[in-house]
């Protein structure tokens, strides 16, 4: 199966700019900031969007909620910041393999358009 651009990422055939690694995940800065604050947390497992979430993936979903608690003491923010997963090309979601998107930096309005 051809890599998608995040796998891509991962395997750094393609740079990026890495915020976070581990074992299971990853999260670098998105090229097309939406705020001061725009970094992608994925999962190195490949799983193309939401509703593709399994069971066995709870873990795995769940750590990504956890690495974006650790990005925000790494960066100090302690408040103002929205964790985002688009499900979906009515959604807004582009990029087949999930991540949550890590936005701060400003304020944010409700509801996103
Ligand atoms: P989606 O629209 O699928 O929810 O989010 C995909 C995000 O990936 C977009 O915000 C887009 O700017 C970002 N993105 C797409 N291609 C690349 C890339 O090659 N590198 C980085 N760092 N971000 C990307």
């Amino acid at each position: 199966m051809e890599k998608n651009i995040f796998e891509k990422i991962i395997s750094k055939e393609l740079p990026a700019d890495i915020i976070y690694e581990d074992e299971i995940s990853i999260a670098f800065k998105d090229i097309n900031p939406q705020a001061p604050i725009h970094i992608l947390i994925i999962p190195k497992k490949r799983i193309e969007m939401p509703i593709k979430i399994k069971v066995e993936d709870e873990q795995l979903v769940g750590h990504l909620f956890v690495v974006a608690n650790i990005i925000a003491n790494k960066l100090k923010i302690n408040d103002g910041y929205r964790l985002v997963m688009n499900n979906g090309e009515n959604a807004g979601q582009s990029v087949f393999h999930i991540h949550l998107h890590f936005l701060s930096g400003r304020k944010l309005s409700w509801p996103p358009g």
